[in-house]
């Protein structure tokens, strides 16, 4: 299972594709990627092979920035509706996730009365609280802090919100996480080897840490004290 992530200049699509193909060796059962043009986010998933999804997604889409992952079930069964990104039910905000919430079953229960779930997966409790926790006057760091703060879990997140397109949200906790760091882009990746064709500069996320990506910079926040984060990235090496 593995998340990789683009925001930059140019289309973001066989960035994510090439990237799950690099990440297929960690196993999985299914796989998706959103691409964000314009305001829009379109989604396509599929159970299956990487190959079968680049079958899938439409051969004119487009879009500068997006998510990508391979699902390795944890909650519910391997297929098209379970298969990530995720997205909450105003459409505002798209996920991908890997690792497990252990108390999803309690934060439904909790604050997701009246709320139809599209799949049966832990990972979809998170994106609907974020259209939960999202106040008037909130900022989306504001909403993701506030859904952070309620879950136990490992977790590695890409997250995109259609209302602020030039941005990629991520925290990590427990899954690894890595930012890629290019001239005119910026990425997301569960492993070097995912975006290695792009760039070999990388900036580590420690647990518990969360930011916010732009093609120009990356933001690294501490999620206990919220202060930004100033690190350096390094050089990547693969023989
Ligand atoms: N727990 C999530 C699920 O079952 C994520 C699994 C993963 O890490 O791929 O959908």
């Amino acid at each position: 299972c593995g998340i990789v992530g683009y925001i930059g200049k140019l289309n973001a699509k066989n960035i994510l594709l090439d990237g799950l193909e690099k990440l297929e060796y960690r196993g999985y059962d299914s796989a998706g990627i959103a691409l964000v043009a314009d305001q829009t986010v379109i989604t396509t998933k599929t159970k299956g092979r990487i190959a079968d999804l680049r079958q899938a997604v439409a051969n004119d889409a487009t879009g500068t920035c997006g998510i990508g992952h391979t699902r390795w079930a944890t909650h519910g069964v391997p297929n098209e509706e379970n298969a990530h990104p995720h997205q909450s039910q105003s459409g505002r905000f798209t996920i991908v996730h890997n690792g497990v919430i252990d108390n999803y079953r309690q934060l439904e229960e909790q604050y997701l009365n009246g709320v139809t779930l599209q799949s049966d997966t832990d990972t979809e409790i998170v994106v609907q609280l974020m259209d939960k926790f999202a106040e008037k006057g909130l900022s989306t760091e504001q909403i993701f802090r506030n859904v952070l703060d309620v879950l136990d879990g490992s977790f590695a997140f890409g997250l995109i919100d259609s209302e602020r397109p030039g941005e990629l949200f991520f925290a990590k906790n427990k899954s690894p996480l890595l930012i890629g760091v290019a001239a005119e882009s910026n990425m997301l990746a569960s492993d070097a080897m995912a975006v290695i064709k792009e760039t070999d500069q990388f900036v580590e996320i420690n647990d518990g840490e969360y930011g916010i990506l732009t093609a120009e910079r990356y933001q690294l926040f501490s999620g206990t004290t919220n202060e930004a984060i100033e690190r350096a990235p390094f050089t990547a090496s693969i023989d």
